[in-house]
């Protein structure tokens, strides 16, 4: 038996699983994993937990129920189990304790996107005593808000193989067919330091950030002329300079210069070949100097994802949602799920306003109709 909606939610939610590029914050997710593989495994679904090759406190969980069929085929309903870091000064309760008012559950990950798992176990409840066709799947990955690493291990593993994937982000249980890749860099410059009273004592990495942050802007014009989707509200590639460290007093040439830059392309654009040529036309900017520049990327970049809005899965989920496919601003591991040759979609309940907020919180009315919508799908690829 199942446990009740609430208590399932006030589990997931007590188990700490921020992650983080930061090692003092990150927090290992298996407490949260072994939870859903318990509760699976009680009601007949076989359970797989994989253990992040490089990372023994991270796991995913994949669990399945009905037919073993050769070529994967059926449904897989996917979340992550990690969330954000969180600021317990701007929290109003304990962002571990689900705290209800007003018809809204109120905790850390409730929105994005713990509440998605007891949401998808109540759904999958209703076809244990039925005859499947194919396969429903549950996938619960790890580090989905730092590094992706638990869905790149799936790609990596190629598992699981299925017909049809759902994402439960909080979309606001609108079906989510496209979102823009999402690329964090930095761009480094080492001069060299000298008395700031004659230039020619040094080479200065501010002036070499002049030239870098120009041509930053000038590609980014050219990127914004060349490419355009009108299904996205920003319907242009995105480059956001957002900070920036150099130097260390006004009377020393400056020698070292960091910028961090933020790059999002549209579905279509090719990430690779991009940062390739940004690196590139960077090297041009600056090569009338002495100055050694690198372009790193903070983690592999997330690409751009986009499944056809005309698919059956999306417009399954329009019909029975109610709501219109769209696009969003936020990324997810949309391209992963696509790249193991599933027809993919971004469904789930809750708002993305609230995510990654203090006092994140999941609206009690999100909840029956998106475990109705998942019943209709599952009903549609796995039964009759
Ligand atoms: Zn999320």
């Amino acid at each position: 038996m199942l446990p009740k909606f609430d208590d399932m939610l006030t589990t997931l939610v007590s188990e700490p699983s921020v992650s983080s590029t930061t090692p003092d914050i990150d927090r290992s997710n298996l407490r949260v994993i072994e939870h859903l593989a318990n509760w699976l495994d009680d009601i007949g679904f076989d359970t797989e937990l994989m253990t992040l090759p490089d990372n023994p406190k991270k796991a995913n969980l994949i669990a399945s129920f009905g037919p073993t069929l050769d070529e994967g085929g059926g449904l897989v309903l996917a979340g992550h189990t990690d969330t954000v870091p969180y600021d317990e000064s701007k929290w109003q309760t304990d962002p571990f304790t689900i705290t209800e008012r007003d018809d809204k559950l109120y905790g850390l990950g409730s929105c994005d996107m713990k509440g998605f798992f007891p949401v998808a176990l109540e759904a999958v409840t209703t076809f244990l005593d039925q005859d499947l066709k194919a396969p429903i799947t549950i996938v619960a990955t790890s580090d989905e808000e730092s590094s992706m690493a638990g869905a790149r291990y799936l790609a990596a593993k190629e598992k699981p193989k299925a017909d049809y994937a759902i994402i439960g982000e909080p979309t606001g249980l609108r079906p989510i067919y496209a979102h823009k890749g999402i690329a964090f860099m930095s761009v480094k410059l080492q001069g060299e330091s000298g008395h700031s009273s004659n230039p020619d004592l040094g080479c200065n990495a501010l002036d070499a950030m002049h030239d870098v942050m120009g041509e930053l802007i000038q590609f980014r014009t050219e990127l914004a002329k060349q490419n355009q989707n009108p299904a996205f509200e920003v319907n242009v590639p995105t480059l956001n300079l957002g900070c920036m460290h150099a130097g260390d007093s006004p009377n020393r040439i400056c020698s070292h210069a960091e910028l961090q830059i933020d790059l999002r392309l549209l579905p279509g654009m090719d990430t690779h070949a991009t940062i390739e040529m940004l690196l590139y036309r960077l090297q041009q900017a600056i090569a009338h100097c002495d100055i050694k520049l690198e372009l790193n990327t903070h983690y592999p970049p997330i690409p751009p994802f986009e499944s056809d809005i005309d698919s059956d899965l999306v417009q399954t989920l329009a019909k029975h949602s109610g709501n219109a496919p769209g696009t969003v601003a936020f990324g997810t591991e949309g391209h992963f799920l696509q790249s193991l040759g599933m027809e993919t979609v971004v469904f789930g309940p809750g708002s993305i306003d609230q995510a990654h907020q203090p006092n994140e919180y999941l609206a009690r009315d999100q909840i029956a109709p998106a475990a109705e919508t998942l019943r209709h799908v599952i009903q549609r690829y796995c039964v009759g």
